[in-house]
């Protein structure tokens, strides 16, 4: 298969098929994740930019696809990933009953949500030590939602509770910069990560301790192994909540890191009502297992859509990336 084959997804040999997903809760604002799957040589691939995402910025996601279905991921160095599981904004007795079924060592417990009572915060966070043990880590997800005064003055009560770091206190790099210099706990980059180079700028504005990485908005295993180099930070490997065939390739980044010394945020099978794997990859005693993921044809046609629109953003997406 010449290159152009492989980048134009009218042409070629390959099994394309598209999917669409019910969420058990909203996210993003959307309730359906909707994604076009493609078979190659070296297994299934997927391809699911979210859908305010232009051909310019679906690219990357589209190279990620085409990585794991013609060429495959690099050797991994480990076997198996450590997860956590992630509490929304409940109250503490259900966070509580999601930190104990979820036999994950590590939590990540969402904070800040827009119109709650910082008090629910605290109370989330200290329900959270209870069950998870003094062993256990926590971290918490403001994405992005405190000023800095507030991310310093929460951060300081949270830490009452020993957190592990703390990811997007606040929205912009100046205000991360500023937030990590007032606070112990270290301060994770999630969404001020979105392209190849946004994880330098943030090395550059001494912005963040760690570095939250997705495969798909990357480009591919291999771009954001090159991307986690040149930046040096310590990675979270996260999903942008695919179907198993698109968590499989955050595996497999997390299982080709040289190091791994926090638990990622690939544990979101859970978020879907359905998969397109007979064997979706859900963990097992924290930790999800590092293997390709094989499309069950039953599975697949209980959520299959229409594959033409998606097969027209992926020739889109493949034409912006030739441009
Ligand atoms: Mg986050």
């Amino acid at each position: 298969m010449t290159a152009e084959e492989r980048l134009d997804p009218e042409r070629g040999s390959a099994e394309r098929r598209a999917f669409a997903i019910g969420l058990r809760n909203r996210f993003r604002g959307i309730t359906v994740r909707e994604g076009l799957l493609v078979r190659g040589p070296a297994g299934w691939g997927e391809f699911s930019p979210f859908a305010e995402y232009g051909p310019r910025e679906s690219s990357r996601w589209w190279a990620a696809c085409l990585e794991a279905a013609h060429q495959g991921w690099p050797e991994p160095l480990r076997e198996r990933i450590p997860v956590n599981v992630t509490v929304p904004a409940v109250g503490p007795e259900r966070a509580t009953e999601i930190v104990a079924s979820g036999g994950c060592a590590t939590a990540k417990v969402k904070v800040a949500e827009k119109g709650r009572d910082w008090r629910e915060d605290v109370d989330r966070v200290e329900a959270v030590r209870a069950a998870i043990g003094p062993e256990g880590r926590i971290r918490v997800d403001a994405n992005g939602a405190w000023d800095v005064d507030t991310a310093v003055r929460m951060i300081r009560e949270l830490d009452r509770f020993d957190l592990e770091y703390v990811e997007q206190p606040s929205a912009t790099l100046e205000e991360l910069g500023e937030v990590r210099r007032r606070v112990d706990v270290p301060v994770a980059a999630d969404e001020s990560i979105r392209r190849a180079e946004d994880p330098l700028r943030v090395r550059a504005a001494e912005a963040a301790d760690i570095v939250v990485l997705k495969v798909q908005p990357l480009g591919g295993v291999r771009a954001a192994l090159r991307v986690a180099e040149a930046c040096g930070l310590p990675v979270v490997v996260s999903s942008a909540v695919e179907s198993s065939v698109g968590l499989a390739a955050g595996v497999a980044l997390a299982a080709a890191l040289p190091e791994l010394p926090y638990a990622c945020g690939l544990a979101t099978m859970q978020m879907l009502t359905a998969d397109v794997a007979a064997e979706p990859l859900t963990p097992v005693d924290g930790y999800l297992p590092v293997r390709r993921v094989e499309v069950d044809e039953r599975s697949l046609e209980a959520v299959e859509i229409d594959a033409a629109p998606w097969l027209a953003r992926a020739a889109a997406a493949a034409e912006a990336a030739n441009a």
